[in-house]
């Protein structure tokens, strides 16, 4: 009997080459109509007990191949998501894992399910004090989802997975959003005491159900679009930048992923020469109140101020930091392990994404102390 493989799934990703004994030759599809591709999630079947070799023969050609350098495959079998032993030698990705049960899910990082995304939604805005608002509509006719929350006089958005494949934004959510939703939690009362919150979880959702790594069903990296939206392309920005007119925003955060680095880092607006001394000041509170508040943060190692070259307008972070004078912030979390914080049997995880939503909040009271 040989193995089989299968991606047919929600968020799945992988072509089927050719299966031989318990070896496999594998590739990873690009993302629907865009030319990118690093995530992959597939499902083999048959495997108990067998020491199984799984060959991504093209990971030397995805979007990120360096990515690939001292990175290990994420594995569950019905549990938890753990490291798998990995080797990468500047061509094809080789998973090697001997599954105890008949099935083992592979996957870039753990997933992150449009089910799992309903049930957290459906959770935070059923309690006191959430309303949950439909933006506008995705191009595949999904809901862009806000949950809004909190009376205070500053206006505060959040948004996770403008990139699908950097599912570890949806675990960090589920962190943060417990956290805010939590009553009895003092910093997050004073939180919402003093802002409006505007959290938009999911905004690729179309991606995520695609398993695309960066674009949405046109094709388009949303996170490139924020400086002029466009409805054929991009209704998704389109809708959020339309309410965050009507709310304003004074404190901006974007939740990531990044493939090469393994660290946890912010990129500030800060960066761009026509930040105010204002938001200068905000990224910088946030940057230390995250330092004190979380042991997987650290300032040495980031983009360059350069990152995003001529299509740096276009991210969101320097595009609503410029529109409306927010203390504008993307945080990068690993898909490798964080050197600060090693994990030598999960990596970088789901666990260690939700703390770090739950300690981000320390760091986003800090941003809007002094922005008035
Ligand atoms: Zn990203």
């Amino acid at each position: 009997m040989t193995i089989s493989i299968s991606s047919d799934f929600e968020c799945g990703n992988i072509e089927v080459l050719g299966v031989e004994g318990d070896s496999a030759r594998l590739a990873i599809r690009k993302d629907s109509n865009g030319p990118w591709s690093q995530w992959f999630n597939f499902a083999v079947r048959g495997a108990a007990g067998r020491t199984l070799t799984l060959r991504i023969v093209n990971a030397g050609a995805t979007s990120y191949p360096k990515g690939w350098e001292g990175y290990r495959a994420r594995v569950s079998e019905g549990g938890a998501w753990r490291l798998a032993e990995t080797a990468f030698d500047g061509t094809a990705l080789v998973i090697t894992h001997t599954p105890q049960g008949d099935e083992a899910r592979f996957a870039y990082f753990a997933p992150y399910e449009l089910t799992r995304h309903e049930a957290l939604l459906a959770r935070i805005a059923a309690t006191p004090g959430v309303t949950r608002r439909v933006l506008g509509q995705s191009l595949d006719g999904r809901d862009i989802v806000c949950l809004d929350m909190g009376e205070g006089p500053k206006s505060l958005w959040i948004l996770g997975r403008q990139h699908p494949g950097e599912t570890m934004a949806s675990w960090w959510m589920e962190g943060a959003l417990a956290r805010l939703a939590d009553a009895a939690d003092p910093l997050s009362l004073r939180l919402r005491q003093r802002a409006r919150l505007h959290i938009v979880p999911l905004v690729n959702i179309d991606g995520a159900a695609r398993g695309n790594l960066r674009a949405n069903a046109a094709g388009t990296d949303l996170n490139r679009q924020w400086r002029a939206p466009s409805a054929a392309t991009a209704p998704e920005v389109l809708a959020i930048l339309s309410a965050m007119e009507e709310t304003g925003v004074d404190v901006f955060l974007d939740v990531h992923g990044d493939e090469e680095l393994p660290h946890v880092f912010i990129d500030g607006c800060d960066v761009d020469p026509e930040s105010s001394a204002a938001q200068v000041a905000g990224v910088d509170r946030f940057r230390q109140a995250l330092l004190k508040a979380s042991p997987a943060f650290q300032t040495a190692v980031g983009y360059p101020p350069s990152y995003g070259g001529a299509e740096a307008n276009g991210i969101a972070t320097r595009a609503i930091g410029l529109k409306f004078g927010a203390v504008a912030m993307t945080l990068e979390m690993p898909f490798k392990d964080a050197l600060e914080t090693p994990d030598a049997a999960a990596g970088w995880s789901p666990d260690a994404s939700a703390q770090l939503g739950r300690d981000c909040l320390e760091a986003l009271i800090a941003a809007l102390d002094e922005s008035a």
